[in-house]
């Protein structure tokens, strides 16, 4: 199909509950977003199901789930508080501030070469520019009743750190040897210049990390196995079309300033194609510089080989939102049906807000209503995300679930009262069939 664009998703995404603006009615505030009732249940699906493939379906990768403010000393030693920057330009009339990367339209952070390539550039309101400096996204707070540089804390800019410094925690409690992996999922705070796109680049983030400790000689051959597990998961376990994904490799001037080497899948965005998934190889850098600043021994002693040193780190990172927005795009179709246009989300069944919506054929007959109840209730029993739908005609019902992407819809009808058979209505193909109520379940599964 054509490509979807950005204001489908939006309006979507508000008109049906998965995404509304924070603080709406006080007019929102730029770059934060609040799940709603169908968001929520979709999020919660993704991230199920990157728990199981990560921590569940590893016997040697463990969970945390640690705590947004940490000890500033974290963000000092792994060099966010002095190196977690961007290139920013100002425009020198209205005082908006943009990404002067963005602006010069290079993935770069080299101010010498951006103040080049702008020289002769406007501000997108025409006006002229100031000279590119670096802006540190980090979001500050303090902590105690003194606001002071004492008191100064950090909101974590990523979920990784913690996770670093509590290697030595998980590697002793779980028996841990190399090569093994802790994961998070959770919040980060990023003061992004311009925040956009809608859910793309925000300020409050949630990422799904996972940090592998490795024997330094495993480095190349685990890399490629953290990139092959990101391109599987997304297209085998969310469904995700190929065509929708493809590789881009960090240059020099792009790697952050941890990575040896990173590899991004980049997804085709409405707004084109953009990073969502980095895997990249941070070596020994961080448990390097935790060691340094901390003076804890975090080396790993190797029976195998009888050697001590510090274990090298390849990382797998995505964030929830631009994962939901992803799968929203991937999904979204607009179809011509009996001359009529629909616009259905066609989820994986195991992803969708909802597994099945039941119906009875009319509202208004007590014996039909009772009937679906039944149902309704053995149903949820089964499978739990099941929607109770008897509002407006059939037609509209079936609209209504193919926007949310429910992949079945159940009708009551009279025959039901007969023969305790229902018609199950398929959401990809809309064909209906006629099955028995006892068959149900594993119809739906
Ligand atoms: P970008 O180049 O888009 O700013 P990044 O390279 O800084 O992203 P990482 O630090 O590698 O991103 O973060 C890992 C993942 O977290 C990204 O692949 C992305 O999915 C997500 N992410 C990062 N920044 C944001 C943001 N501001 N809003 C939403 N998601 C984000």
């Amino acid at each position: 199909m054509s490509q979807v664009k950005l204001e489908d998703i939006v309006s979507l995404a508000k008109r049906r509950g998965f995404v509304f603006q924070a603080s709406e009615i006080y007019g929102g505030l730029a770059g934060f977003y609040d799940y709603g009732p169908l968001g929520v249940e979709l999020v919660n699906n993704l991230k199920q199901e990157w728990w199981k493939a990560m921590v569940r379906e590893h016997d040697n990768i463990f969970g945390v789930d640690s705590a947004i403010i940490q000890n500033p000393k974290l963000w000092e030693a792994s060099g966010h508080v002095g190196g977690f920057t961007d290139p920013l330009v100002e425009d020198t009339v209205t005082h908006k501030r943009y990404r002067a990367d963005h602006l010069a339209g290079v993935d770069s952070n080299d101010l010498k070469e951006l103040t080049k390539l702008l020289k002769d550039k406007k501000s997108p309101d025409g006006n002229p520019l100031s000279e590119p400096r670096v802006f540190n996204m980090m979001m500050k707070t303090y902590v105690g009743p003194v606001e002071d540089s004492e008191s100064t804390a950090y909101l974590r800019p990523e979920t990784a750190g913690p996770m670093f410094t509590n290697y030595e925690n998980v590697r002793e409690t779980m028996r841990a040897k190399l090569p093994f992996g802790v994961a998070q999922i959770g919040k980060a705070f990023r003061n992004e210049i311009s925040p956009r796109d809608f859910i793309f680049r925000v300020r409050e983030l949630e990422q799904m990390e996972m940090q592998y400790f490795i024997r330094p000689a495993e480095q190349e051959k685990t890399y490629e196995e953290w990139r092959d597990f990101a391109w599987k998961f997304l297209t085998e376990r969310l469904g995700i079309d190929e065509k929708n994904l493809e590789w881009h490799e960090h240059d020099a001037k792009e790697r952050a300033h941890y990575a040896a080497a990173a590899h991004d899948i980049y997804f085709k965005f409405p707004q084109g194609f953009k990073e969502l998934w980095g895997t990249h190889n941070r070596t020994d850098y961080d448990l390097g510089a935790h060691q340094k600043a901390s003076g804890k021994d975090l080396q790993y002693f190797d029976d195998q080989s009888q050697e001590r040193f510090t274990p090298y780190v390849i990382e797998s990172s995505v964030g929830v939102g631009r994962m939901l927005m992803a799968v929203l795009t991937d999904a979204y179709h607009e179809e011509e049906i009996n001359g009529e246009t629909r616009v259905v989300l066609k989820l994986k069944p195991d992803l969708a807000p909802y597994r099945v919506a039941v119906s009875p054929l009319l509202k208004n007959k007590p014996e039909l209503a009772k009937k679906a109840r039944e149902v309704y209730d053995a149903l949820k029993k089964e499978f739990g995300n099941v929607m109770w739908d008897d509002n407006g005609n059939i037609g509209k019902r079936y609209r209504r679930q193919d926007e949310i992407g429910t992949p079945y819809c159940v009708v009551i009808d009279f025959g039901t009262l007969e023969d305790d058979t229902v018609t199950v209505r398929d959401r990809d193909t809309t064909k209906q069939t006629r099955v028995a109520i006892a068959n149900l379940p594993s119809k739906l599964n």
